[in-house]
Protein backbone atom coordinates (compact mmCIF):
# COMPACT_ATOMS: atom_id res chain seq x y z
CA UNK A 1 0.00 0.00 0.00
CA UNK A 2 1.51 3.40 -0.93
CA UNK A 3 1.95 6.21 1.67
CA UNK A 4 1.32 9.01 -0.93
CA UNK A 5 -2.22 8.61 -2.89
CA UNK A 6 0.46 9.63 -6.17
CA UNK A 7 1.86 6.49 -4.96
CA UNK A 8 0.46 4.59 -7.89
CA UNK A 9 0.78 7.26 -10.27
CA UNK A 10 4.20 7.81 -9.96
CA UNK A 11 4.89 4.14 -10.06
CA UNK A 12 3.12 3.45 -13.24
CA UNK A 13 5.68 6.21 -15.06
CA UNK A 14 8.38 4.20 -14.24
CA UNK A 15 10.19 0.86 -14.51
CA UNK A 16 9.46 -1.45 -11.31
CA UNK A 17 12.16 -1.09 -9.32
CA UNK A 18 14.40 -4.10 -8.58
CA UNK A 19 14.85 -2.69 -4.64
CA UNK A 20 13.77 -0.65 -2.31
CA UNK A 21 14.50 2.60 -3.76
CA UNK A 22 14.37 4.91 -0.23
CA UNK A 23 17.46 7.37 -1.74
CA UNK A 24 16.21 10.14 -3.83
CA UNK A 25 18.39 12.50 -2.21
CA UNK A 26 21.21 10.79 -4.27
CA UNK A 27 18.93 10.45 -7.36
CA UNK A 28 15.82 9.90 -7.56
CA UNK A 29 14.47 7.18 -10.55
CA UNK A 30 13.47 8.64 -13.99
CA UNK A 31 10.30 8.18 -15.45
CA UNK A 32 9.53 5.96 -18.48
CA UNK A 33 9.12 9.08 -20.37
CA UNK A 34 11.93 10.92 -19.54
CA UNK A 35 13.95 7.97 -20.34
CA UNK A 36 12.44 7.97 -24.13
CA UNK A 37 12.91 11.77 -24.45
CA UNK A 38 16.41 11.52 -23.91
CA UNK A 39 17.04 8.26 -26.13
CA UNK A 40 14.48 9.80 -29.17
CA UNK A 41 17.16 12.71 -28.87
CA UNK A 42 20.03 10.53 -29.11
CA UNK A 43 19.23 8.96 -32.11
CA UNK A 44 17.85 11.88 -33.74
CA UNK A 45 21.58 13.54 -33.37
CA UNK A 46 22.84 10.36 -35.24
CA UNK A 47 20.06 10.39 -38.29
CA UNK A 48 20.56 14.23 -38.62
CA UNK A 49 23.76 14.93 -36.85
CA UNK A 50 23.81 16.70 -33.60
CA UNK A 51 24.12 20.25 -34.08
CA UNK A 52 20.92 19.78 -36.58
CA UNK A 53 19.14 17.84 -34.40
CA UNK A 54 19.43 21.06 -31.55
CA UNK A 55 18.20 22.63 -34.35
CA UNK A 56 15.15 20.94 -34.42
CA UNK A 57 14.61 20.88 -31.00
CA UNK A 58 14.56 24.78 -30.54
CA UNK A 59 10.99 25.26 -29.37
CA UNK A 60 10.97 22.25 -26.73
CA UNK A 61 14.17 23.81 -25.20
CA UNK A 62 12.92 27.03 -25.00
CA UNK A 63 9.53 25.50 -23.61
CA UNK A 64 11.20 23.17 -21.35
CA UNK A 65 13.74 26.57 -19.84
CA UNK A 66 10.41 28.45 -19.09
CA UNK A 67 9.04 25.60 -17.08
CA UNK A 68 11.78 25.27 -15.32
CA UNK A 69 12.26 28.82 -14.81
CA UNK A 70 8.73 29.15 -13.90
CA UNK A 71 9.71 26.29 -11.20
CA UNK A 72 12.33 28.28 -9.62
CA UNK A 73 10.79 31.55 -10.02
CA UNK A 74 13.29 33.63 -12.48
CA UNK A 75 12.75 34.31 -16.06
CA UNK A 76 14.36 31.83 -19.06
CA UNK A 77 16.78 34.12 -20.17
CA UNK A 78 18.15 33.99 -16.44
CA UNK A 79 18.73 30.45 -16.31
CA UNK A 80 22.56 28.72 -17.79
CA UNK A 81 23.32 24.91 -17.66
CA UNK A 82 26.08 22.72 -16.09
CA UNK A 83 26.48 19.39 -15.97
CA UNK A 84 26.02 19.33 -11.86
CA UNK A 85 25.32 21.57 -8.86
CA UNK A 86 28.25 22.44 -8.18
CA UNK A 87 29.49 22.91 -11.73
CA UNK A 88 27.02 26.02 -11.27
CA UNK A 89 28.34 26.85 -7.80
CA UNK A 90 31.98 27.21 -9.53
CA UNK A 91 30.61 28.57 -12.68
CA UNK A 92 29.10 31.71 -10.57
CA UNK A 93 32.13 32.16 -7.90
CA UNK A 94 34.65 32.37 -11.11
CA UNK A 95 32.29 34.64 -13.17
CA UNK A 96 31.18 36.65 -10.56
CA UNK A 97 33.17 40.12 -9.68
CA UNK A 98 33.27 40.23 -5.80
CA UNK A 99 35.69 42.26 -3.80
CA UNK A 100 39.17 40.79 -2.81
CA UNK A 101 38.11 39.69 0.47
CA UNK A 102 34.97 38.33 0.26
CA UNK A 103 32.56 37.75 3.09
CA UNK A 104 29.66 34.62 2.77
CA UNK A 105 27.50 34.07 5.72
CA UNK A 106 25.90 30.34 5.71
CA UNK A 107 23.70 28.43 7.91
CA UNK A 108 24.86 24.84 9.63
CA UNK A 109 23.55 22.74 7.14
CA UNK A 110 25.90 24.04 4.59
CA UNK A 111 26.93 21.43 2.20
CA UNK A 112 30.69 20.47 2.71
CA UNK A 113 31.73 20.65 -0.79
CA UNK A 114 30.32 23.98 -0.99
CA UNK A 115 32.47 25.36 1.88
CA UNK A 116 35.60 24.00 -0.14
CA UNK A 117 34.88 26.05 -2.96
CA UNK A 118 34.53 28.96 -0.54
CA UNK A 119 37.82 28.43 1.33
CA UNK A 120 39.32 28.17 -1.63
CA UNK A 121 38.81 31.09 -3.17
CA UNK A 122 39.47 32.89 0.64
CA UNK A 123 36.41 33.68 1.24
CA UNK A 124 35.70 35.04 5.02
CA UNK A 125 32.71 32.22 5.95
CA UNK A 126 30.84 32.75 8.59
CA UNK A 127 27.93 30.48 10.36
CA UNK A 128 24.72 32.04 11.28
CA UNK A 129 22.96 31.31 14.38
CA UNK A 130 19.88 29.07 14.24
CA UNK A 131 16.80 27.42 16.66
CA UNK A 132 17.27 24.02 17.83
CA UNK A 133 16.69 22.21 14.99
CA UNK A 134 18.45 23.62 12.85
CA UNK A 135 16.38 26.91 10.65
CA UNK A 136 18.22 29.84 10.63
CA UNK A 137 17.43 32.00 13.39
CA UNK A 138 15.16 35.42 11.39
CA UNK A 139 15.68 37.75 14.34
CA UNK A 140 19.64 36.98 14.69
CA UNK A 141 20.09 37.85 11.27
CA UNK A 142 18.01 40.94 11.18
CA UNK A 143 19.99 42.20 14.10
CA UNK A 144 23.51 40.77 12.50
CA UNK A 145 22.61 42.81 9.37
CA UNK A 146 22.22 45.88 10.93
CA UNK A 147 25.68 46.21 11.97
CA UNK A 148 27.37 44.61 8.59
CA UNK A 149 26.63 43.04 5.63
CA UNK A 150 28.22 40.24 3.78
CA UNK A 151 28.95 40.59 0.33
CA UNK A 152 26.36 37.29 0.34
CA UNK A 153 24.31 35.09 1.80
CA UNK A 154 24.87 31.69 0.61
CA UNK A 155 21.98 29.21 1.97
CA UNK A 156 21.48 25.16 1.51
CA UNK A 157 17.63 25.47 1.15
CA UNK A 158 18.15 21.89 2.42
CA UNK A 159 21.06 20.52 2.94
CA UNK A 160 22.52 17.20 2.43
CA UNK A 161 22.12 15.90 5.66
CA UNK A 162 19.06 17.57 7.21
CA UNK A 163 15.79 17.42 6.22
CA UNK A 164 15.14 20.77 7.54
CA UNK A 165 13.77 23.25 5.58
CA UNK A 166 15.71 26.85 5.61
CA UNK A 167 12.99 29.61 5.65
CA UNK A 168 14.02 31.31 2.35
CA UNK A 169 11.52 33.18 1.49
CA UNK A 170 12.20 35.33 4.41
CA UNK A 171 15.85 35.04 4.62
CA UNK A 172 15.57 37.10 1.29
CA UNK A 173 13.19 39.50 2.64
CA UNK A 174 15.43 40.18 5.86
CA UNK A 175 18.85 40.22 3.53
CA UNK A 176 17.17 42.27 1.06
CA UNK A 177 16.05 45.11 3.36
CA UNK A 178 19.75 45.36 3.66
CA UNK A 179 20.91 45.30 0.21
CA UNK A 180 22.47 41.76 0.43
CA UNK A 181 22.12 38.85 -1.97
CA UNK A 182 20.88 35.67 -1.30
CA UNK A 183 21.80 32.78 -3.13
CA UNK A 184 20.03 29.23 -2.89
CA UNK A 185 21.48 26.04 -3.24
CA UNK A 186 18.42 24.22 -4.32
CA UNK A 187 20.13 20.95 -5.24
CA UNK A 188 17.56 19.19 -2.41
CA UNK A 189 14.40 21.06 -3.21
CA UNK A 190 14.37 21.58 -6.41
CA UNK A 191 11.14 19.22 -7.14
CA UNK A 192 11.00 18.64 -3.40
CA UNK A 193 9.22 22.25 -1.74
CA UNK A 194 8.45 25.22 -3.24
CA UNK A 195 11.60 27.00 -4.71
CA UNK A 196 9.48 30.78 -5.41
CA UNK A 197 11.59 32.66 -3.25
CA UNK A 198 12.96 35.69 -4.48
CA UNK A 199 16.54 34.49 -4.04
CA UNK A 200 18.90 36.37 -6.74
CA UNK A 201 20.84 33.76 -7.65
CA UNK A 202 19.75 29.81 -7.42
CA UNK A 203 21.03 26.65 -9.02
CA UNK A 204 20.34 22.96 -8.37
CA UNK A 205 20.30 19.94 -9.96
CA UNK A 206 18.29 17.63 -12.48
CA UNK A 207 18.66 14.06 -10.95
CA UNK A 208 17.35 14.17 -7.21
CA UNK A 209 13.70 15.10 -6.66
CA UNK A 210 12.85 16.04 -10.21
CA UNK A 211 13.91 12.76 -11.24
CA UNK A 212 15.54 14.37 -14.49
CA UNK A 213 18.75 12.71 -15.26
CA UNK A 214 22.36 12.78 -14.04
CA UNK A 215 24.46 15.31 -15.90
CA UNK A 216 21.78 18.12 -16.22
CA UNK A 217 22.83 20.62 -13.58
CA UNK A 218 21.22 24.24 -14.04
CA UNK A 219 21.81 28.20 -12.45
CA UNK A 220 19.66 31.38 -13.03
CA UNK A 221 20.88 35.04 -12.15
CA UNK A 222 18.94 37.37 -11.32
CA UNK A 223 18.83 39.97 -14.46
CA UNK A 224 18.51 43.12 -11.84
CA UNK A 225 21.20 41.25 -9.68
CA UNK A 226 23.38 43.81 -7.13
CA UNK A 227 26.09 42.78 -9.04
CA UNK A 228 26.75 41.51 -12.38
CA UNK A 229 28.11 37.80 -13.18
CA UNK A 230 29.49 36.84 -16.31
CA UNK A 231 28.38 33.26 -17.21
CA UNK A 232 29.53 32.41 -20.81
CA UNK A 233 27.19 29.16 -22.29
CA UNK A 234 29.48 25.87 -23.14
CA UNK A 235 29.18 22.40 -24.66
CA UNK A 236 26.03 20.45 -23.08
CA UNK A 237 24.41 17.30 -22.59
CA UNK A 238 21.23 19.15 -24.57
CA UNK A 239 19.71 15.00 -24.34
CA UNK A 240 19.58 15.13 -21.19
CA UNK A 241 18.23 18.86 -21.11
CA UNK A 242 15.70 17.67 -22.63
CA UNK A 243 14.98 15.06 -20.32
CA UNK A 244 15.02 17.13 -17.47
CA UNK A 245 12.73 19.17 -19.55
CA UNK A 246 9.99 16.33 -19.17
CA UNK A 247 10.73 15.93 -15.64
CA UNK A 248 10.10 19.30 -14.44
CA UNK A 249 6.38 18.81 -17.24
CA UNK A 250 5.51 15.67 -14.93
CA UNK A 251 5.14 17.53 -11.78
CA UNK A 252 3.55 20.24 -13.37
CA UNK A 253 0.84 17.99 -14.65
CA UNK A 254 0.30 16.52 -11.14
CA UNK A 255 0.38 20.15 -9.72
CA UNK A 256 3.80 20.90 -7.88
CA UNK A 257 1.57 22.12 -4.62
CA UNK A 258 0.17 19.03 -4.69
CA UNK A 259 3.47 16.77 -4.88
CA UNK A 260 4.95 18.67 -2.58
CA UNK A 261 2.57 18.00 0.06
CA UNK A 262 2.69 14.78 -0.56
CA UNK A 263 6.52 14.56 -0.37
CA UNK A 264 5.90 16.44 3.06
CA UNK A 265 2.93 13.82 4.20
CA UNK A 266 5.83 10.76 3.41
CA UNK A 267 8.65 12.17 5.30
CA UNK A 268 6.06 12.81 8.21
CA UNK A 269 5.02 9.18 7.79
CA UNK A 270 8.81 8.19 7.42
CA UNK A 271 9.57 9.70 10.81
CA UNK A 272 6.72 8.61 12.51
CA UNK A 273 7.58 4.84 11.74
CA UNK A 274 11.30 5.24 12.70
CA UNK A 275 11.96 7.13 15.46
CA UNK A 276 12.93 5.23 18.46
CA UNK A 277 13.22 1.99 16.05
CA UNK A 278 16.08 0.15 18.34
CA UNK A 279 17.66 3.33 19.46
CA UNK A 280 17.95 5.34 15.94
CA UNK A 281 16.33 8.99 16.88
CA UNK A 282 14.87 11.06 13.81
CA UNK A 283 16.63 14.33 13.60
CA UNK A 284 14.11 16.27 12.15
CA UNK A 285 11.13 17.82 14.01
CA UNK A 286 8.51 15.15 12.70
CA UNK A 287 6.55 17.45 10.94
CA UNK A 288 9.26 19.31 8.99
CA UNK A 289 7.28 19.61 5.37
CA UNK A 290 10.27 17.94 3.40
CA UNK A 291 10.69 13.29 2.90
CA UNK A 292 14.53 13.49 3.19
CA UNK A 293 14.65 11.71 6.60
CA UNK A 294 17.64 11.35 8.80
CA UNK A 295 18.40 8.81 11.97
CA UNK A 296 21.40 9.31 14.46
CA UNK A 297 22.59 6.05 15.29
CA UNK A 298 22.78 4.49 18.47
CA UNK A 299 25.35 5.78 21.11
CA UNK A 300 28.64 5.03 20.58
CA UNK A 301 28.49 4.17 16.47
CA UNK A 302 30.78 5.88 14.60
CA UNK A 303 30.59 6.47 10.50
CA UNK A 304 32.58 2.98 9.59
CA UNK A 305 29.09 0.84 11.66
CA UNK A 306 26.92 3.43 10.12
CA UNK A 307 28.60 2.51 6.36
CA UNK A 308 28.41 -1.30 7.43
CA UNK A 309 24.79 -1.05 8.28
CA UNK A 310 23.93 0.94 4.76
CA UNK A 311 25.75 -1.93 3.23
CA UNK A 312 23.82 -4.16 5.05
CA UNK A 313 20.67 -3.06 4.25
CA UNK A 314 21.64 -2.83 0.99
CA UNK A 315 23.40 -6.64 0.21
CA UNK A 316 20.88 -8.55 2.39
CA UNK A 317 17.85 -6.93 2.12
CA UNK A 318 17.80 -4.76 -1.27
CA UNK A 319 16.87 -1.36 0.91
CA UNK A 320 18.98 1.36 -0.81
CA UNK A 321 19.83 4.67 1.87
CA UNK A 322 22.25 6.76 2.63
CA UNK A 323 24.82 6.61 4.72
CA UNK A 324 25.51 10.32 5.13
CA UNK A 325 28.58 11.30 7.00
CA UNK A 326 29.30 14.76 8.63
CA UNK A 327 31.67 16.26 5.65
CA UNK A 328 28.29 16.63 4.05
CA UNK A 329 27.91 19.23 6.75
CA UNK A 330 30.74 19.80 8.44
CA UNK A 331 29.48 23.52 10.39
CA UNK A 332 26.36 21.01 12.36
CA UNK A 333 28.43 18.78 14.04
CA UNK A 334 30.76 15.40 13.40
CA UNK A 335 27.91 12.81 14.01
CA UNK A 336 26.69 10.83 11.04
CA UNK A 337 23.37 9.73 9.95
CA UNK A 338 21.65 7.45 7.83
CA UNK A 339 19.56 9.46 5.18
CA UNK A 340 16.00 7.98 3.67
CA UNK A 341 15.19 9.64 1.61
CA UNK A 342 11.39 7.77 -0.22
CA UNK A 343 9.84 9.44 -3.23
CA UNK A 344 6.28 9.74 -4.04
CA UNK A 345 6.01 5.43 -4.55
CA UNK A 346 7.20 4.77 -1.16
CA UNK A 347 5.03 2.12 0.44
CA UNK A 348 4.07 1.18 4.02
CA UNK A 349 5.92 -2.43 3.54
CA UNK A 350 9.12 -0.56 2.84
CA UNK A 351 9.11 1.50 5.69
CA UNK A 352 8.42 -1.37 7.80
CA UNK A 353 11.17 -3.55 6.28
CA UNK A 354 13.30 -0.42 6.93
CA UNK A 355 11.79 -0.62 10.61
CA UNK A 356 12.05 -3.99 11.30
CA UNK A 357 15.53 -4.33 10.26
CA UNK A 358 16.91 -0.96 12.08
CA UNK A 359 15.60 -2.89 15.39
CA UNK A 360 17.73 -5.37 14.74
CA UNK A 361 20.91 -3.13 13.95
CA UNK A 362 19.94 -1.18 16.77
CA UNK A 363 20.52 -3.47 19.47
C1 LIG B 1 23.83 16.85 -4.09
C2 LIG B 1 24.06 18.21 -3.51
C3 LIG B 1 24.88 19.13 -4.16
C4 LIG B 1 25.73 18.77 -5.33
O1 LIG B 1 25.01 18.45 -6.44
P1 LIG B 1 25.83 17.88 -7.68
O2 LIG B 1 24.86 17.95 -8.80
O3 LIG B 1 26.21 16.47 -7.30
O4 LIG B 1 27.03 18.73 -7.88
C5 LIG B 1 24.96 20.40 -3.65
N1 LIG B 1 24.29 20.75 -2.54
C6 LIG B 1 23.51 19.89 -1.87
C7 LIG B 1 22.79 20.37 -0.66
C8 LIG B 1 23.37 18.59 -2.33
O5 LIG B 1 22.63 17.72 -1.66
Amino acid sequence: MYVSVLGEQFHRARLSPAISHLDSASAGRSSNAVIGTISAHLWREAERGSYVAADDQAEEFARDTRDLASLIGHTAEEITFRESARAALRALLNGWSLPVSTTVWVAKNEFGPNLVEFERRGYAVRPLPDDLDGHIDLDALENMLQFEQPDFIHICHIGSMSGVVQPVARIVEIAHAAQVPVVVDMAQSVGHVPTVTGADIVYGTSRKWLTGPRGVGFLAVRRDSLRTVEIESSEAFLAGRLGLGVAVAELQRIGQQRVFRELAAIGRATRERLDGIGSWVVCEPVDEPSALVTLAPPPGWQDADLRAARDRLFNELGILVTAAESWRAPLAGDQGVLRISPHLDVRREDLDQLADALRIMGY
